[in-house]
């Protein structure tokens, strides 16, 4: 034993998380070989750009190529690298531990398999993937330091490993892989080679089996497009990604003015929460000259593009341009710029070509759309074209109408659009406010989303049509109903109307008759510029101190109920049963619009009513 070896124990959190890796999570252990060559692939990248701009690099002219090579005797394999190697450090803090901490808990979270060899690349634990082929691992690494030398890390995935100076005279890492009895086939060309062109088609390096090259290494994206086929696309996606689904849709740009680069845009079938409460958009990779510069570049798309993923690689971007003033390069924010409209123009695009397919996008991005109205100035109308809602004159939840169309079926004297917002379109359905634009035949778009409040808000109006929810005090209804016969005379009104108000004394705004409802006995409305309930609800649920609004309760008083409410009055206006009446309609009117703070209040007094009713039945002959 080398009197300079060391042996390092594990943080208990790493031994867990390869446990689980190990024994539990894999589903298909030929990932292994995708990881280290994309660690090699990276390890190369870097050496790449770090010569663009360090003359004092170790190997300076040795080509860039992943070498993986075979022992069928002694059962290994070997993946080497001319990349940028590591000291004593970066093995330390590379590969002895895990990248971030809540990685153990995400990993015990996961019981979907086939979300893990999806997953496994992107939380700093891909090496480690080894393990799951491997009995023991050693690394022989030498950074591009001249002045450096050799380590040699192993370990055989229990709880510690070791770590050695050697003699190592060439740059880059050379992972050899003692395979476990029961992963031995993999030490066969062949089955090496299908894992390679699986996985690592697109690598922008060579990998080299036998000496000959498996891979493609050339640049998809600046290949024209009648060169390449969807199956390119689609296995390019996904070595980029790592996603194990196709992407929904792609797009290949090809673009010489005002700036040239090239460009492959992909929708993904599916986006995860991470995305969706990401700040960012981090999904491309930018590449200058074809030289990889930089992952998760942050200044390519505005944040409402997060969920597109792809590369960008340009010709005119200079090659020394320093990861860290990337972020104020003017030709970035041109390229930002372009690629916004071309994806833009392609969804609408398929708005008009391929409706079905649109709506699939809508369902799929439309939440990251509705934020882009709010925050792309500049782009806010091609973005309102491409919103979409359900509406009454739609049969059921699934289906949208876009504002353009909602526009054109508008009646000649109708001035506002409308909406209401709901958890869902069953509960929208149950809101008496609905009433009267049924009764009229008006069209009301149905809003589902918390963010819906904020659009609305930001919005106003379309095509100059103001956008007013149906529970807004100043809708402009005509009031051919004041003179409705069925309704109360109008002194009784005035009575009815007085005592209610009375009774609920401060809790309401007010109380007045109303003109919109037709089924129900009564319903509340915000003030012309008040929040919604909806939003309400939602500051409440940040803010507990968060006092809801006071509303305005509407009565029909062409009603039954209210009608017998005014009989009722007449004759005994002190009777106990009209106090529980009132403080009943009221309460119904809060739970429809879900400010009812505790449904439990409402229990005596519903009893009290029943036990009434049964009386009532009872004396019945
Ligand atoms: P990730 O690649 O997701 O960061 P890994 O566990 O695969 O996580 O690798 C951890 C780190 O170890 C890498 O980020 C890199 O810094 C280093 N590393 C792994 N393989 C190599 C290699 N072949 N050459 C240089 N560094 C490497």
């Amino acid at each position: 034993m080398s009197e300079n070896k060391e042996i390092h124990e594990y943080q208990a959190e790493m031994q867990k998380v390869l446990d689980i890796l190990v024994h539990s999570l894999y589903t298909e252990r030929e990932i292994f070989l995708r990881e280290l060559i994309s660690n090699a692939s990276d390890a190369l990248s870097k050496i790449q750009f770090t010569t663009l701009t360090n003359p004092n690099i170790l190997d300076k002219d040795v080509p860039l190529e992943v070498k993986v090579s075979f022992n069928e005797e002694e059962k290994t394999i070997s993946i080497e690298d001319s990349g940028i190697g590591m000291n004593k450090e970066d093995i330390i803090g590379n590969i002895g531990k895990i990248a971030s901490s809540g990685t153990l808990k995400f990993i015990k979270s996961l019981d979907q398999k086939e979300k893990v060899d999806n997953l496994i690349g992107q939380f700093g634990v891909g090496f480690y993937s080894v393990f799951m082929v491997a009995k023991k691992v050693v690394l022989e690494t030498r950074s591009f330091d001249l002045e450096g030398q050799g380590w040699e890390w192993s370990s055989e995935g229990t709880g510690k490993y070791e770590l050695q100076p050697i003699e190592k005279t060439s740059r880059g890492t050379k992972i050899t892989v003692y395979l476990k009895e029961d992963a031995e086939d993999f030490c066969a060309e062949y089955r090496l080679e299908t894992i390679i062109k699986k996985y690592s088609d697109y690598v922008p390096f060579p990998v080299i089996l036998k000496d000959k090259t498996v891979n493609q290494v050339k640049a998809l994206w600046t290949l024209s497009k009648s060169e390449t086929t969807k199956e390119d696309y689609e296995k390019f996606y996904k070595q980029l990604t790592h996603d194990y689904k196709a992407p929904f849709h792609y797009q290949h740009l090809s673009i010489d003015a005002p700036i040239q680069y090239f460009s492959l845009l992909f929708l993904p079938e599916e986006i995860g929460n991470e995305v969706l409460y990401a700040r960012e958009s981090t999904g491309i990779s930018l590449y200058a000259q074809r030289i990889f510069i930089q992952n998760e570049n942050k200044n390519l798309l505005p944040s409402y593009f997060r969920f597109v993923r792809g590369v960008v690689d340009s010709e005119d971007l200079p090659l020394n341009v320093s990861r860290e003033n990337i972020q104020h390069n003017a030709l970035l924010e041109k390229i930002k710029k372009s690629l916004v409209s071309r994806l833009l123009k392609e969804f609408q695009n398929i708005s008009e070509t391929d409706v079905e397919k649109y709506q699939q996008i809508w369902k799929k991005y439309g939440i990251f759309l509705k934020e882009g109205v709010s925050s792309d100035f500049p782009n806010r109308q091609k973005l309102l074209e491409l919103l979409r809602f359900n509406s009454s004159t739609l049969d059921d939840a699934d289906q949208v109408t876009s504002l353009k169309d909602v526009v054109s079926r508008m009646r000649e004297e109708q001035k506002e659009i409308y909406y209401a917002i709901g958890p869902s379109r069953e509960a929208i359905l149950h809101n008496p406010n609905l009433e009267y634009f049924k009764e009229n035949g008006l069209e009301v778009l149905y809003l589902y989303e918390h963010v819906d409040d904020f659009l609305m808000m930001d919005l106003r109006e379309y095509d100059g049509k103001p956008l007013k929810s149906i529970s807004q005090a100043d809708i402009d209804i005509d009031d051919k109903k004041e003179d409705s016969k069925e309704a109360l005379p109008k002194a009784e009104s005035k009575t009815v109307i007085g005592y209610i108000k009375e009774q609920l004394g401060d809790k309401v705004a007010d109380v007045v008759e109303s003109k919109r409802l037709v089924g129900s006995p009564c319903t509340l409305m915000n003030a012309k510029d008040g929040m919604s309930s909806h939003m309400e609800k939602m500051m409440k649920a940040v803010n507990k101190d968060f006092e809801i609004s006071k509303r305005t309760l509407e009565i029909n008083t062409s009603h039954v109920m209210i009608k017998n409410m005014a009989d009722l009055l007449k004759k005994d206006k002190n009777s106990p049963f009209l106090k529980d009446y009132v403080e009943q309609l009221f309460n119904n009117a809060l739970l429809v619009e879900g400010l009812l703070d505790n449904p439990l209040e409402l229990l005596p007094r519903m009893y009290r009513f029943m036990e009434d009713a049964s009386k009532f039945h009872l004396d019945q002959p």
